[in-house]
Order: structure tokens, then sequence, then C-alpha cells
């Protein structure tokens, strides 16, 4: 990007005015007025109005110069009405010389618009809401040039943050007539409980717009250079990973990088930057302006291709802020019991956090099997997700109470609310106590069966959790979590680094690695998903291991090194066929035969087990048996092909009750199989860490239970307290082919109540 030499040094007129103008200290309503005054002048067009939402979504006539003052806070234009409505929902600029001619005008006599035939309406944006409309007009036909409409998006951005801002300092300033933009009294949102947990802490933006403060350019010369210097930061950045190590890894890596930096260089996208440098605005507002005008559009759109390039973009213009702002690329400041509030989190943007100040986290998307949830459950954060609209009504600052129970939000709680809520605290801390007592005995049943108790995991945060739940291992090591919190792909060393770490946090535990289980959801960050009708039936796991060899070889490379000396446990993932499991296993074992032959330390005992996550493989699990030394079942990935119901989708994610007699029958099938054939099985899916579900599945015959660190405690307590005979004889006869039933937990839990057990 080069200078442009011809820039004016100096602020447009409109914007200087504007600067005067938010230098005053007058109630919104006043400022507003006095920006409506000011457009006029500044554009030389006889009315300027201002149009805001209200909670009803209706747009009501705020602030004019030009049409009748008595039709302010009077004129209410419904969703999608006339051209001002039109603007709104497609939060794009509206630039007619005729506006009555157009089909969509709506004429309001109130206003005395009629005379007036040009039209420019820009949507007041923020963080990706449509807050209300600006528009100018003027009696005489003609088009707004490029320049004005660039002019009056800029106003409207300015706009946006000063109408929140004075309205979250409060008091004479926060008066506005009939409308509050920023939410102020007790709301409670529902979502979707994906991580469990009760939370009180501060609303924290993980977006956060730029301060009001910081909007406007003294000086637009120096702007650009700024802006210039972050694009090239920007792109060095990204064109470090494209030659970078890790890109010569494999094609796809190098097709995946050059993706990202296609985005990077994208001319569009660095033209609209530098446009509203020129308007205006400070480097950092014009990313934030551009980047509403994209998630405005974008967030509209039906096609999911389309959102994950809003997804490219939203994180691109991260980093460009913060090339912008210098900042380091450690964890992120936040205050003391943060809640962070975002549309969307990935594993490696929470994981930025200050662990010891992050209380909880709510999400307008998300899904519970997403690794940002699985890392949440992990790491003990609750995390609501599926909030929807709650951007929209939270505002930073604000006091926020969450339940990892039920899935709400309480936005701004009045006293008794948040009294109640430290009371159910008080109790989840005591029964936290009752857990600890426990820990240190091992998980035998009243009937003399030792269940071993296990651990998910995939990053170094999970490994003190070992020992501070009493796990007897971890049962299932998810190694794409390395892959997936990272900006660049992990080399050799720091694979082979972090499964030792892992091996040597459990000592004499077992840890079974799992290769990496890409593709569906877990898209890396340096990879362009490739677009697929069913991800998560697509190319994903050890399809990709197969297809990609070199980059499973690596994989098994790093593992054998980092347990040399030590047992060494793999499985494979999403296997669908025994033939798969013997050419992975094939690749593993050249891994082997290439570590001996350069004398390399090898691992003491290798055991190279299997997922078993499809019904196909359940289907020919005594064949698996003959091949593979334990089987794993996978009982996430296994339900959802199993009911047909994709797991990320929430319309469908709940249909189906994995305790249904159909799909226990598959899970008793499976655990005789490997019994007969004297290969060891355990579960790894979420639901061995459910009370309810962990005793049935050790009633079908399963023995090893690999689960969230939440679930071990509640799980030991209802395993102590069982005896396995006496649930086994009372579902044997309910889980049949010729059932009826749509599940059995009524049953198992009156067992459990009658019996005393804690589910
Ligand atoms: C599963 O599918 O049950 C499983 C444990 O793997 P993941 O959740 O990582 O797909
Ligand atoms: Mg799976």
């Amino acid at each position: 990007m080069s200078r442009n030499p011809n820039i004016n040094t100096t602020p447009p007129r409109l914007m200087r005015a504007i600067r005067k103008a938010m230098a005053g200290t007058e109630s919104v309503q006043e400022r507003l007025d006095h920006f409506v005054e000011v457009i006029t002048q500044a554009m030389k067009v006889k009315v300027a109005s201002i149009y805001l939402r209200r909670p009803s979504r209706e747009l009501e006539l705020s602030a004019t110069k030009g049409l009748k003052k008595s039709a302010v806070h009077k004129t209410l234009m419904a969703r999608g009405e006339g051209l001002v409505g039109h603007v709104a929902q497609t939060a794009r600029p509206l630039n007619l010389a005729d506006a009555p001619a157009h089909p969509l005008f709506s004429y309001r006599p109130e206003t005395g618009e009629e005379k007036y035939s040009s039209f420019l309406g820009v949507p007041i944006l923020r963080g990706g809401r449509t807050l209300g409309v600006l528009v100018v007009q003027s009696e005489e036909r003609r088009n707004f040039n490029e320049e004005e409409v660039e002019d009056l998006l800029t106003v409207a951005m300015v706009l946006a943050e000063i109408i929140v801002d004075d309205e979250r300092v409060g008091g004479k300033k926060g008066a506005l007539k009939g409308i509050t933009l920023t939410p102020t009294k007790p709301e409670t949102i529902t979502g979707k409980a994906f991580a469990d947990g009760l939370a009180e802490g501060i609303a924290h933006l993980h977006l956060p717009p730029v301060a009001p403060s910081n909007l406007l350019a003294d000086n637009i010369a120096a702007e650009e250079i700024r802006l210039e210097e972050g694009v090239a930061k920007l792109r060095a950045s990204v064109d470090a990973m494209v030659s970078g190590e890790a890109a010569s890894l494999s094609r796809a890596s190098k097709e995946i990088y050059e993706t990202y930096r296609m985005f990077a260089y994208d001319r569009k996208w660095v033209k609209r930057l530098r446009e509203a440098v020129h308007s205006g605005l400070t480097a950092e507002a014009a990313v934030e302006r551009v980047r509403n005008e994209h998630r405005a559009r974008l967030m509209k759109s039906p096609d999911p291709y389309m959102r994950a390039r809003l997804h490219d973009l939203e994180d691109l213009a991260n980093r460009l802020l913060r090339a912008l702002s210098g900042e380091a690329l450690g964890p992120k400041s936040i205050p003391q019991n943060a809640i962070i509030f975002a549309r969307d989190l990935g594993p490696a943007e929470l994981l930025d956090y200050d662990r010891d100040k992050l209380a909880g986290i709510v999400l307008e998307e998300g899904a519970h099997s997403s690794h940002t949830s699985i890392i949440c459950r992990a790491i003990g954060v609750p995390l609501i997700g599926r909030a929807e609209g709650i951007l929209d009504r939270i505002e930073v600052g604000d006091v926020v109470l969450i339940d990892g129970e039920s899935g709400e939000v309480h936005m701004r709680p009045v006293e008794s609310r948040v009294a109640n809520f430290h009371l159910r605290m008080n109790i989840r801390g005591e029964v936290a106590k009752a857990y600890e007592a426990v820990k240190h005995k091992p998980a035998v049943t009243k009937d003399g069966r030792h269940i071993a108790l296990q651990l998910n995991a995939g990053l170094i945060v999970d490994l003190p959790q070992l020992d501070a739940a009493g796990a007897d291992g971890i049962g299932l090591f998810r190694t794409e979590f390395q892959f997936m919190v990272s900006d660049f792909m992990p080399r050799l060393k720091e694979q082979t680094d972090l499964y030792r770490q892992a091996l040597e946090a459990a000592g004499h535990r077992p840890v079974t690695f799992r290769t990496l289980d890409l593709g569906g959801d877990k898209i890396l960050p340096y990879m362009d998903p490739v677009p697929e009708e069913n991800p998560a039936i697509g190319w994903r796991a050890i399809r990709i291991g197969l297809d990609r060899p070199a980059l499973l070889r690596y994989q098994c490379r790093a593992l054998i090194a980092a347990a040399a000396g030590r047992n060494l446990r793999v499985m494979f993932p999403m296997v669908t066929t025994v033939d798969e499991f013997i050419a992975a296993r094939g690749l593993f074992d050249t891994e082997v035969k290439r570590a001996s032959s350069l004398g390399h330390s090898l691992p003491h005992k290798i055991e190279v087990g299997v997922m078993l996550e499809t019904p196909s493989l359940a289907w020919s699990v005594r064949a698996i048996c003959d091949h593979a030394d334990f089987v794993s079942v996978g009982c996430n990935d296994l339900m959802q092909f199993f009911f047909a119901a994709d797991r990320d989708n929430i319309r469908v994610s709940d249909r189906y009750d994995p305790l249904h007699p159909a799909a226990l029958s598959i899970l008793r099938f499976i655990a005789d199989g490997c019994q007969k054939a004297d290969v060891p099985a355990s579960i790894c899916g979420e639901i061995a860490g459910r009370p309810i579900e962990a005793v049935t599945l050790v009633a079908l015959g399963f023995e090893s239970l690999s689960m969230p660190v939440t679930g071990i405690g509640p799980v030991k307590a209802a395993l102590l307290a069982l005896d396995v005979g006496k649930l086994k004889a009372l579902i044997t006869p309910l889980i049949n082919v010729d059932s009826r039933l749509s599940t059995i937990r009524d049953h198992v839990r009156e067992f459990c109540m009658e019996e005393g057990i804690p589910v």
C-alpha cells in the first residue's frame, strides 16, 4: 500500500464540525439536535434526521433538522418500512436522486418531507447491530457523490459510539426520550448450558468497541501511515506463516496458508480501510467501521460458506487491531471475575485470557461439543452458548450471573436474585467438598467391581486436573487441540514436548493418545475450511490421516519419541472399516521401524487401539478385535451417526436420549464382543461423565470410563453406592429390539433413588 501524495492532512470540514459537537456536555437529545444541525451546514443539505431503533425494533425519528420538529419521537417506521426501514434492514447506504419515485417510499405527512427529492440514508452500526439510520435530504434532484456517502458513514459510526457511551455514563446525559439503546433494567436470557458451573462477574466484551475519544483522526496523513504500517505488519506475519516450516509439512497446509494470505492482500478490504481513514477516522476506527459493515452484511447471509468468510475477515481485523496497538500476543488483560461475551470464540482466543481472572463465558453461538465448550468443561469455566441477541442487551461493566445448570444469563440482577444465587453457590461448594473427600478412594462398586475413571484432556492446562480430580489416567488425549490453539502448525519438537509432559504428569497412570481428529467442526486457525455439505461425515480424522500420510507419520514420530522408555497407547479416530485401521497401524509401525533403525530409544510397551465411533465398526467389533489392542467407544460421534442427528445442531442434537434401548443394545453388543475377544473396552464420550449414564454403562459391562474433569466426582460418588448386579438385572429385560420405550432413564433414576445413589 503506497501513500497517497494528494491526501489532505486536515480532516474534512464535516469531521471538524462533528469533533466540536462532541466536545459539548449536553444531554443525549441536545447532542443529537446539535449533530443534525452541524450535518446540514457542513453537507449543505436541507434535512438531516436521525432514526433510532426502539427495543420493539421500530425506527423512531429521534432528531431532525429540516423536517417538522413536531414529528420527533412521534414518527415510527416498522421493520423494513419505507426507505429508512430498508436501509436498516439491508445495513447498506441508499442513495437516491428521486426518493418519492422509489417504490418503497412511504409518505408521512406529519414530517413534511414530500418536497425533498434526493435522499441519502446510511445505517448506524455498532458491533454488527443496526442501532438506527442517519438520513440527509435535499430539494434538488441529485445523487450524493462517493465522498459524501463516505462522510455520512463516518458520522454514523461516531454517532453510534457517542450515543452508547453517553448512555453508559447515565444521569442526565443518558436520558433520551422514549429510547434506550443500552439496556439498564434487569434482564434474563436463556441459552444452552455448554459447561457447568455458577459464576458471578463483570461483563467484558471480547471485541470491545473503539473508545469514542479515539475515533476521529487529528491528522489524516499520520493515520494513513499508521494504517499502512499496521497492514504491512499483518502481511509480514501472514507471509511468515506461508514460508514457515509448518507450511512445508504438506501440500494441504501450504494451500491453507496461501488462502489466508489472499485475504490479507485483498485489495478491496484494504481500499475500504483506506477510504475510512480518508473520511476522518483513526486507523482503529476505520478497522472497526469496515468490520461492522462486513458483519452486518455477512451475518444476514444464510450461506454457511459466506459466514465462514466473516470469520476469516474478523480474524484479520483483530490481528490488524493488535498490530496497530503494538499489543504483545500474550494473555489479554481482563478485570477480576470477568465474564466474556462474544458472538463466538475459538479455543485459541479463549486461552488468551488470564485463567485466574476469567469467571465465565457467554456466546451468541457455540455448540455443546465444540472445542471451546470442551475446553471450558476441562478447565471448569461455565459457558452459556446460543444466548440469542445477548450482545444487544449487554454493556461492558454490567454485573452478570451465569447459570451453567439452566443456561440462564442474568444481567444487572436485582438484589434478591443475587442473594439466592450466592446460596446456590455455597451449596455447590459443599458438594464439591464431599467429592474431595472421596478423591483418593478407588471407584469400587458395592459388589466389588473396580471401575477406572479417567480424564479427557488435550492441553497442558488439563494436566494438573489429573491429581486435582484423583483420575486414574487420561483415557482420551485429544491431540488436535494443540493444533487448534496455535497460530502455526506445531513442529515435531513442540508435539513431542507436549506428549512427554502429559506422560510425565500421569506418572504410572496410562495416557491414551488419539491421533489428529481434524475436519468437521475442528478447523485450524491456519486452515481454510474446505466447504463440505456434511462435514461431520466428510473428509476428517483418519480419512485425512490416510490421504495425507506425511502428517500422520509426523505425529506418530512425535508420540514414539515422547514415550521413549515408557508405555505408549495410541488410537485412531473415526475408523469405519477394519482395512482403514490396518492401514493406519501400518503407518504407525513404519515409524516404529524408522526410529529403531536410527537407533532411537523406543517405548517400553506399545498398544495401538481404535476409537469405535461409527455404526459400521460397531457391527465389525469381532473383526476389529483381531487387530486392535483396545477399543474406546466415542459415544459423541457414535450417537450422532446412530440417531442421524448432528451433535452440533441445536435443533436436532437433543432429540434422542442415549439411554434409548436401541442405543444401549449397540453399546451392549460392543461390550460383549470385546469381552469375548478379551480386548479391553472403554467409553470416552461426554455421557461417561454423567452419573445416570455412567452407572448404566457400567451395568452394560464397561469397566473404564473417560470423561471431562467435572464428571469424575459425581460419577465416583454414584459408583461407590452402586450394586452393578442389581442394576443389570433391572435393565437387561428393558434393552431388547422389541422395546417400545424411547428411554430407560426414568427406570434407572428411580432405581438410583431407591438405592440412595446420588445422581
Ligand atoms: C466422541 O466422538 O465420543 C469423542 C470422544 O471424540 P470427539 O468428541 O473428540 O469427537
Ligand atoms: Mg469423536
